[in-house]
């Protein structure tokens, strides 16, 4: 699920208190603003490397990227949320196991603008415990849902040594998109440093993610072809991702 699928008139309403409209509304959706917090949106540029990482899941498509990835033998960074973590656990270890990066996306996918600071800590926190309890990993990374961030958040991804990731390049996979058209969307903005969003899992549960798996042989393969290796975030980053 996306920022451009959120009813904006609802975020200009909620701001004024806080910010002032427009800047409130730069500052918390704006994918590269830097204003509230420390943000990256992309990785070395002087590397032939980009980074694939998916949003949402463990869900029941998790496993076909998997399988996708591994037929590949390309390395991706998960960003999941707690609650999906908790009940698919196996997916979760997999993903692990076969080395890919796990990253926190909150505990069960609230828009932070929100909620209480106390309430966003604790997704945080919840997410980080439970994919430590499950996993044997604690997160270094975080995107948060839709990529809302607001000033109770960065202080909560502070205090857990998390740093904010969002995207350079999206496959706009959470829209009705076939997966020909997801994979042209990656491979025509794509270069080197790109961190670029897809999603292995649906916020809402509604949809399932068949196109994005369909979509990944091409894009690997497209991103190869250009030369561009596809490495996770920590390597992107050059930072470890777990502690
Ligand atoms: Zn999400």
């Amino acid at each position: 699920m996306s920022l451009t699928t959120f009813n904006l008139s609802l975020i200009a309403s909620a701001i004024p208190v806080a910010f002032g409209a427009g800047v409130g509304y730069y500052a918390t959706y704006a994918v590269r603003s830097q204003w509230l917090g420390q943000t990256v949106w992309h990785g070395r540029t002087d590397t032939s490397s980009v980074a694939l990482t998916f949003d949402d899941g463990p869900s029941d498509d998790t496993e076909f990227v998997l399988d996708a990835l591994g037929l590949a033998g390309a390395r991706a960074t998960f960003f999941m949320v707690g609650q999906q973590v908790e009940t698919l656990s196996h997916v979760a270890r997999r993903a692990r196991s076969e080395g890919h990066e796990i990253g926190n996306h909150s505990y069960s996918h609230p828009i932070y603008l929100y909620r209480s600071a106390r309430e966003t800590r604790s997704q945080l926190r919840r997410a980080q415990d439970v994919i430590m309890e499950k996993v044997g990993v604690r997160p270094r990374f975080s995107r948060p849902p839709c990529g809302v961030r607001t000033p109770a958040y960065f202080s909560a991804a502070l205090e857990m040594n998390l740093r904010t990731v969002q995207w350079t390049v999206a496959g706009f996979d959470w829209k009705k998109l076939d997966a020909e058209r997801i994979a042209r969307n990656v491979l025509k903005n794509a270069r080197a440093g790109s961190i670029i969003l897809l999603h292995d899992g649906d916020s809402q549960r509604r949809r399932d993610r068949k196109e994005t798996v369909q979509a990944l042989p091409s894009i690997i393969n497209g991103l190869r072809e250009r030369g561009l290796c596809v490495v996770p975030l920590s390597q992107l980053l050059a930072i470890d991702d777990a502690a």
